[in-house]
């Protein structure tokens, strides 16, 4: 039924492609996405640390958004969301720890193959199952390795000699250059590892940064007392990392208490950005490769990360938390012709609109069960009055690495009502007067009136996205993703 349905879906997209004029201007569709690269290390949001200006030429010559948020913040349920335009509890992939992505489910890949783009997937997948709806893929094995990483190539392993953010880059440039159909267009998924931990730096860029010190954020010394239950357990502090693991070397005999956990923080930060500069080098390569070849100008290139991360907001690296830091993703969109250069977004935008973005600006219809909206109208200036106000959060994956209890939540404009589930308790933010969320209002009596309508407005979006299974826990790894309801 599920195929039938989605062979169906197939055929009136074709029907509908086949009553438009021919059509040779439909963009190609770079999709770069970098893994856990917050939003704080782009030097186009403002960072005064790190210079990433490859990524910046995006930011220069197309769009960024400024509330670009993550249904689900970590890497596999994110990259599912992206893929099928639908939330965790509909496409499946609720956690990294207990799901294999069902791969038989329609992906936005397999709607643009079957309307005659030549689609690619190039980089960390971290699904499980093989990639579906790709004329070609390439990608790491789980988590994949800094150096001399082994890389699946159509179901064969490989192992590559040097440092994987060049590599992934080589093999992206190579299927530009010579597995490329010209005939058809391109849509193609350029998915680096970095900067994940363990935050291992190339080569090139290992000594970046090794005469100065790096800034600790606001909030380094938070001791979570304005909150609940959750952001105390949580162990991702600085005190966490591992040594040598993730610090390389071991501290300095004697270093403790405060003192070891600057040291620690030094080491991470340094290391992460060192492998940010190599992301932005190798996007650079990419952007160089689209000029030269004529093809930039019609190629609609975005950039982002699979979800927000701390650097040492709030003492924490890591993810998880639907707080800011987590929460938001860097977004870039480059589409000459359609993105005013210079331009930027203050509408909520969300990772679970990609999907319907590539395929409105490929001039298809959305299918009726993606939950995202295409972002196109933003990208050319203009905002739908009914643009959504509000956006819907769920985490999934306790117990697991970091101790980060489940929750779900609303967030507007001005206040983020959190609700641990598990745990019996919510908090609630006023992000105008307290941007750093250190201080829940939720018991504050001030605040009844708008915790009323926060909570009816988290009903509300409960309801629209149809997550109605109450407070459950994961589905485990046998169990298939919600059947999708083709409406065409
Ligand atoms: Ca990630």
């Amino acid at each position: 039924m599920h195929y039938r349905a989605f062979w169906f879906s197939i055929a009136s997209m074709l029907l509908a492609a086949a009553a438009l004029p021919a059509a040779p201007t439909r963009p190609n569709i770079l999709y770069i996405m970098a893994d856990d690269h917050g939003y704080q290390a782009l030097s186009c949001y403002g960072s005064k640390i790190i210079q990433t200006p490859n990524l910046d030429r995006l930011a220069k010559e197309g769009m960024r958004f400024d509330n670009c948020f993550c249904t689900n913040s970590i890497c596999g349920p994110s990259r599912a969301v992206i893929l099928t335009g639908k939330y965790s509890h509909l496409n499946g992939f609720l956690d990294n720890s207990n799901c294999v992505f069902d791969g038989s489910q329609p992906n936005v890949a397999k709607y643009l193959q079957a309307a005659g783009y030549q689609t690619a997937m190039i980089g960390k997948w971290h699904l499980v199952s093989d990639p579906t709806g790709f004329d070609y893929w390439n990608i790491l094995p789980g988590q994949g390795a800094y150096y001399d990483p082994v890389l699946i190539e159509m179901g064969k392993r490989k192992k590559h000699e040097g440092y994987v953010t060049d590599i992934i880059t080589d093999l992206t440039l190579d299927f530009l250059e010579k597995k490329r159909d010209p005939a058809k267009p391109f849509f193609v998924m350029y998915h680096h590892k970095a900067p994940h931990r363990n935050w291992q730096p190339g080569p090139k860029y290992k000594n970046l940064f090794d005469e100065v010190e790096i800034p600790e954020p606001e909030t380094f010394n938070d001791d979570y007392a304005g909150r609940g239950a959750a952001a105390r357990a949580q162990k991702m502090r600085m005190e966490d990392l591992e040594v040598p693991g993730d610090t390389k070397i071991a501290p300095p005999p004697g270093l403790e208490g405060a003192a070891l956990k600057k040291w620690k923080y030094q080491r991470f930060i340094k290391d992460y950005l060192r492998c940010v500069a190599s992301v932005d080098e190798n996007v650079g390569r990419v952007l160089n490769y689209l000029d030269r070849t004529g093809l930039a100008k019609n190629t609609l290139v975005f950039y982002a990360s699979d979800q927000g991360f701390y650097l040492g907001e709030h003492g924490w690296f890591d993810k998880r938390f639907m707080y800011e830091e987590s929460l938001r993703m860097p977004l870039l969109v480059r589409w000459p012709g359609h993105v005013k250069p210079g331009s930027t977004s203050g509408d909520f935008a969300m990772n679970l609109d990609f999907a319907a973005t590539f395929l409105d600006c490929a001039g298809l219809p959305v299918p009726a069960d993606m939950q995202g909206r295409s972002l196109a109208p933003l990208l050319e200036g203009r905002t739908p009055a009914d643009w959504r106000k509000s956006i819907y959060y769920r985490y999934y994956e306790f117990p697991g690495p970091h101790n980060v209890h489940k929750q779900f939540g609303v967030r507007n404009d001005r206040y983020k009502l959190i609700c641990f589930n598990e745990l019996n308790e919510w908090e609630l933010y006023d992000l105008q007067k307290d941007p750093r969320e250190l201080h829940s209002v939720y018991d504050d009596p001030d605040y009844k009136d708008v915790l009323g309508l926060m909570k009816a407005e988290l009903q509300r979006l409960k309801d629209q996205y149809r997550d109605d299974d109450g407070v459950t826990g994961s589905r485990k790894k046998t169990s298939p993703a919600v059947k999708p309801q083709m409406q065409f």
